[in-house]
């Protein structure tokens, strides 16, 4: 069995940035991941805002990680090799809502958010002119930012693995039992050995404390819906138009997407934790509620809906360990968790360093951005496909995505096997078509790289294969 300095569990954004946070100061440390690839929970489906932190609480742990977070995360996305769009977020407001925007910025100043401002009507129509014709007023927060949330999950998990942490997917921890002074944790037919655990398991978060015998959380379950608009629909808003926020949260925003789509949504529903259906109730809420902050959206090009989860505990963020152990946990990583979790990895790795974890001298090692064709010069793409022809087949039509950059997101870090894995790499898929057209030869690529039949190829892992087995 092999023995580990730590052993996270869950890869989502609290649990990749803590990874990568561990590796790069030299801890062998291990994160288990029940699914067949990372950023499979929330992390996947959210409105992939950096928030500014004008909107939680001073004083909360909500507060002090959404403002180190959103200072981390341009240098971080420049480590990484991953997009960050810096164009602010607007709270929009009528005339009514004055007091309240002005409420929201002292909340802002309060909690060290820099550069926000009231914007007045003229100003604000300019910046964005599909705005509803009744808003005048807005908060502008300059510091938040669109990222993509499952690109730079992935790429802290890459960052982790050529750092030499150990990234075990499709382990679903189902016990975990203390032995002498250290974990035994094991998901029924492997296990694995380490001084110290931290839970980032997200909605399962509880289950994995009861194992231990740590203390267990009231928590509810939060179903976010989204429409996704069509590439041709850039630029109906250049950045995150949020109304004013309410007690049930920040509202249904209208977005753009690092990538280029507009984004809709979240609702806000109670569910089961694993709810990710989309019904005709929260596309109604969504349609009604954007009324009050953009002119109509042009619907008929919607091209995606889907949603995501938030695991809710009281008002704050719980992150704590069981006394007199080496069992530390996070539990409610609402939003703003995404913004928060590189702080909330940095606070992390400072306590466990307190408590004793081993930390070795070690030599950063950059983590290797992807090719994408699109982001090169024709010049440089034609010296690319002498190299190598595959990058001049193209196989994903409507987001020019080619063989080349398939088989280079089959081999990178962490060899994802299924085609979401691919999708949120590269984005084969995630066009107009949706699939239709590439899904085949995504698949046939996919076959011959692996070197499995067809008919085993998965969209997520078990049990999700696409074509159906010959009965023979
Ligand atoms: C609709 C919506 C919109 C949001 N918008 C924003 C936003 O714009 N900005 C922002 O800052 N935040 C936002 N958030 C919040 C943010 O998405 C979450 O706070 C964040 O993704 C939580 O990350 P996590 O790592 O804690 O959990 P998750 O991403 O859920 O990761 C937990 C991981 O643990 C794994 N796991 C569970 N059980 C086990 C087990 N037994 N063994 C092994 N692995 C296990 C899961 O498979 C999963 O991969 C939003 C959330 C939602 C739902």
């Amino acid at each position: 069995m092999e023995k580990y300095g730590v052993a996270i569990i869950g890869a989502g954004i609290v649990g990749a940035s803590l990874f990568s946070e561990l590796a790069r100061k030299g801890v062998k440390v291990v994160m288990l991941e029940k699914s067949a690839d990372v950023s499979d929970g929330s992390t996947k489906a959210n409105s992939g805002i950096v928030h500014a932190g004008y909107d939680p609480i001073p004083g909360t742990l909500k507060a002090k990680f959404n403002i180190r977070g959103s200072q981390i995360y341009p240098s971080m996305c420049q480590r990484l090799g991953v997009g960050i769009c810096q164009c602010g977020t607007l709270v929009v407001a009528n005339e009514s809502g004055r007091e309240a925007l002005e409420q929201l910025l002292h909340r802002g100043i309060e909690n060290g958010v820099s550069g926000l401002r009231i914007i007045e009507r003229e100003e604000l129509h300019e910046m964005e002119p599909n705005l509803a014709d009744n808003i005048d007023i807005a908060l502008f927060a300059p510091t938040g930012a669109v990222i993509s949330p499952y690109l730079v999950c992935i790429a802290l998990a890459e960052e982790g693995v050529v750092n030499g942490g150990v990234a075990k997917l499709n382990f679903e921890v189902n016990r975990i039992e203390k032995v002498n002074d250290s974990y035994i944790l094991g998901n029924g037919t492997e296990q694995v050995e380490a001084d110290f655990v931290i839970n980032c398991a997200g909605v399962n978060a509880n289950t994995i404390n009861a194992m231990v015998g740590a203390p267990t959380f009231d928590t509810h379950y939060v179903k976010g819906e989204y429409l996704l608009l069509d590439k041709s629909q850039n630029g109906f808003v250049n950045r995150p138009i949020f109304p004013l926020p309410t007690k049930a949260g920040k509202g249904i925003l209208a977005t753009p997407t690092l990538h280029g789509n507009i984004m809709l949504g979240p609702t806000a529903i109670p569910c089961e934790p694993n709810d990710t259906t989309v019904d005709a109730e929260g596309i109604a809420i969504i349609k009604e509620k954007i009324k009050l902050s953009v002119k109509e959206p042009n619907y008929k090009k919607v091209i995606k809906l889907f949603a995501g989860v938030r695991v809710v505990s009281g008002d704050d963020f719980v992150i704590d360990k069981l006394p007199n152990s080496h069992f530390y946990y996070t539990v409610g990583i609402c939003s703003p968790g995404l913004t928060a979790a590189p702080a909330i990895a940095e606070y992390l790795c400072e306590k466990l360093v307190a408590d004793g974890m081993e930390v070795s001298v070690h030599k950063f090692v950059p983590r290797t951005p992807y090719v994408t064709t699109n982001d090169l010069s024709k010049k440089q793409l034609k010296e690319l496909i002498k190299k190598d022809a595959s990058f001049g087949k193209i196989v994903c039509r409507c987001e020019k995505i080619t063989e080349g950059e398939v088989v280079e997101a089959l081999n990178s870090p962490l060899h994802p096997t299924t085609v979401d894995g691919i999708k949120r790499r590269m984005r084969p898929t995630m066009g107009r078509c949706q699939g239709g057209f590439c899904l085949p030869k995504l698949i046939k690529i996919m076959s011959r790289e692996l070197d499995v039949p067809e008919e085993e190829i998965t969209l997520h892992g078990n049990k999700s294969e696409i074509l159906a087995k010959d009965k023979d």
